[in-house]
This record gives C-alpha cells, sequence and structure tokens, in this order.
C-alpha cells in the first residue's frame, strides 16, 4: 500500500522516471516499502512511543562528558550487534540498568533496524506476556493469547521489555525458564531488558538504609526469573550494563534520599 498523501507519487506508488528512447519506466515510490515497514512494526507489537526510537534518536546527554562517553560506548556495542546480526558471537543481547536510562530505546533500536533489513520481530513487555500466557489457559480467552507463548517460542527476534518486573511464582518462574531454554536451545535472537539488579554485572544489591535503618536488599534477577533461566540468559546474551548518571555524578551531590 502507498502512502495516501506521498507528495512523490501522489499517492499511487508508482514514480515515472524519464523518458530515454522514448520509453518511459516506472518504479515503486519509496512510500511502499516505508508504510510496510510501518505495518510490520504495529504487528510486531512495538509501542507507539518507541516507533521512532533509533540509533539516530538516541540523545546522548550533553552536561556530563564522561556519562555521554559510557552511553556512546554502549549504543555503539547495541548497534554493532544490530549490523553484525546473524553473525553476532551471542545470539541474544541483555540490556541491565534502572529505569531512565534509555535500554529500551536502545533495545527497540536495534529491532527495527533488523526489522528494516527485513528480519521479522516481536516485542513484548514482560508483565503484559505474562498475562496473556496466564489468559491463554482458560477457556474463556480465546486462541489469541495462546498464541502469545508460540509466537514468543517461535518468533525469528525477540525483544522482551522489563524481564522480572512482577511477582515471583512458581509458574512464572517455569514459564520464563521455559521460554529462555527454548530460545537458548535454539539460538534464536533474544533482546532482553532488566531493571534488576545482578551481582555479576557489578550492580550495587545492597541499598543503605535511612538514618538508624538496616540496609536494604535489592531484589536481584535471580531472584525474580529463577537461577535457570537467568544463567542460560548470561550464555545466550552479550551482556551491557547502562550507564546511569548516579555512577558518574561530577559534582558533589547531597541526596535527599
Ligand atoms: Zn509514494
Amino acid at each position: 500500500m502507498p502512502r495516501a498523501d506521498c507528495k512523490q507519487c501522489g499517492g499511487t506508488g508508482w514514480i515515472s522516471s524519464e523518458e530515454r528512447d522514448g520509453i518511459s519506466s516506472v518504479q515503486r515510490c519509496a512510500c511502499v516499502a516505508e508504510v510496510q515497514l510501518e505495518e510490520a512494526e504495529t504487528r510486531a507489537g512495538i509501542p507507539l512511543n518507541y516507533r521512532q526510537a533509533s540509533f539516530e534518536t538516541f540523545l546522548l546527554p550533553t552536561d556530563n562528558p564522561v556519562l555521554q562517553r559510557a552511553l556512546a560506548d554502549v549504543m555503539l556495542a547495541v548497534s554493532s550487534f544490530a549490523r553484525t546480526y546473524p553473525k553476532t558471537a551471542k545470539p541474544g543481547l541483555l540490556l541491565v540498568g534502572p529505569p531512565g536510562t534509555g535500554k529500551t530505546h536502545l533495545a527497540v533500536a536495534a529491532l527495527r533496524s533488523l526489522m528494516a533489513r527485513g528480519h521479522e520481530g516481536m516485542f513484548f513487555d514482560y508483565q503484559n506476556l505474562l498475562e496473556r500466557i496466564r489468559a491463554g489457559y482458560s477457556e474463556a480467552l480465546g486462541a489469541a493469547n495462546r498464541d502469545a507463548y508460540r509466537t514468543v517460542l517461535e518468533t525469528e527476534l525477540l525483544l522482551l521489555d522489563d524481564l522480572g518486573s512482577h511477582r515471583v511464582t512458581d509458574w512464572v518462574e517455569d514459564t520464563v525458564t521455559a521460554i529462555v531454554t527454548h530460545r537458548c536451545n535454539h539460538r534464536k535472537p533474544t533482546i532482553v531488558t532488566t531493571n534488576l539488579p545482578d551481582p555479576d554485572m557489578g550492580s550495587a544489591t545492597v541499598e543503605k538504609g535511612g538514618v538508624g535503618a538496616p540496609p536494604r536488599f535489592k531484589t536481584t534477577l535471580e531472584e525474580r526469573v529463577g537461577e535457570r533461566a537467568r544463567s542460560r540468559l548470561f550464555e545466550m546474551c552479550k551482556v551491557i550494563r547502562m550507564p546511569n548518571a548516579n555512577d558518574y555524578r561530577i559534582r558533589p551531590h547531597r541526596s535527599t534520599q
């Protein structure tokens, strides 16, 4: 389908090129492929607020050169994964870091650039995915949700956003382990983001308490998804820790927390 208001082709989807030897030829307008890609991104479940996410639209901070450099390195690592695909050393990417560090933007940028090259991909928000899989077990809630589970196993590229953002039950742990193991065993590329700290990533897992309060232990990735899924993920993925402003504070800053 061409774009109805396209200025190049007037919505016909065809552009005629210069006449040569009395014969003019027509060719497909670029808007046809653009519309196809937009439709594929809708089917892939990419949320509207990430539809423009690309490496070009990833903004680096200008007020903190050290953080800027660290984020630029991370962006290069993710874009090099996308560029090298499918010949990447590991089939997956795991982006670890606190909220607001740009994990999802970079993950979607990688997915979109691969989809633009004709690869098939799906975006799933972890919590929403688990709800859909669970609903798929109840007869009343139709086959669409049952298909979510199959899609997550079978799609060429899976982006699983916000892994572990859900309270733990045996069912959740088993489901996540099954998905990760299946994709790992079949070397199916999987891009995962998570807010949860992991001690192997150098993330702090203990937080200072307030005055007179004991330290708090943060929930780790392993506690949320289980040891097996966590170790398969580390096997399958190039693990990238997102730099964040707290690691690269320029001036001493008195925290209010
Ligand atoms: Zn056009």
